[in-house]
């Protein structure tokens, strides 16, 4: 373990308060729980008044200790300011709950952060995730870019059958279908790029950083095309790579969505 990171399951003297979740025990900085969520901060004054007692207890049947231990591995500093655990593949669908259950908008920007920088082509995140958390991010009131970017990957993927997951949420298995097939009538393009690349800006769709040297043709198929490595759409102003300039542009599904989502409404 590195020093970087912290075992908040072990007692010490920086963090003096003692939650107790499923007779096991998570040890937190109280001023930590005091400005993290207005759930929280209700929840633990009452037990804290004065620093009477160091220890609370949550006793709710839709909790379990891990997901109490990593909120507070994502939300919780250590003493050098760094945050212990990113939100990942695999934390960000229970993450995304609790942030909506305990109302934690730290926990909430952290998720959407971590969709903000998934690379929408990582063969390891499949449809299925991406449909999973794109159910998630309507059911736990994440920002709509977030959603945006994650339908963007979807479509990006061009997906013939939709998970039956996004039955859940009303509309959402029609808006993707209907995206799809606007984007491969091409009506979902980037627009008009142009070489105003702003340096070190990763690429939108796949987040591969740009080479050193700018204007180098990475993906030697694009290069004679005179389109160089990485342009800028200017219709959403994405900085985006040769390899992704195929790719949704995330503008143009935004307003897609708007509008078929108001047909939509209106006509359900
Ligand atoms: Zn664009
Ligand atoms: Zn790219």
């Amino acid at each position: 373990m590195n020093n970087l990171q912290v075992d908040f399951t072990k007692p010490d003297p920086s963090r003096p308060l003692e939650i107790r979740v499923c007779n096991r025990s998570i040890f937190v900085d109280p001023e930590w729980a005091q400005d993290v969520s207005p759930f929280l901060t209700n929840f633990f004054v009452r037990e804290l008044v004065a620093g009477k007692r160091h220890c609370v207890e949550i006793q709710r049947d839709d909790i379990t200790f891990q997901d109490i231990l990593t909120m507070v591995e994502v939300i919780c500093p250590t003493e050098l300011g760094m945050f212990p655990k990113p939100v990942d593949s695999y934390n960000f669908l229970s993450l995304a709950k609790l942030s909506k259950q305990f109302i934690v908008p730290r926990l909430k920007s952290a998720c959407e952060l971590y969709i903000s920088r998934m690379p929408l082509d990582d063969p390891k995140i499949t449809i299925d995730d991406l449909s999973s958390y794109l159910v998630a991010s309507y059911k736990y009131g994440l920002n709509r870019m977030t959603k945006i970017r994650l339908l963007e990957g979807i479509v990006g993927r061009e997906i013939k059958c939709i998970d039956a997951i996004t039955l859940q949420v009303k509309g959402l298995s029609e808006l993707i279908h209907a995206s799809v097939k606007a984007y491969q009538q091409n009506e979902l393009n980037h627009f008009d790029l142009t070489n105003e690349i702003r340096l070190r800006v990763p690429c939108r769709t796949c987040r591969m950083e740009q080479p050193n040297v700018p204007l180098q043709a990475v993906k030697g198929e694009l290069s004679t095309t005179g389109i160089p490595a990485f342009v800028v759409c200017s219709k959403c102003k994405s900085t985006i790579c040769c390899a992704c300039v195929l790719k949704p542009c995330k503008k143009s599904l935004d307003e897609f969505a708007i509008k078929f989502c108001e047909s939509f409404n209106t006509s359900s």
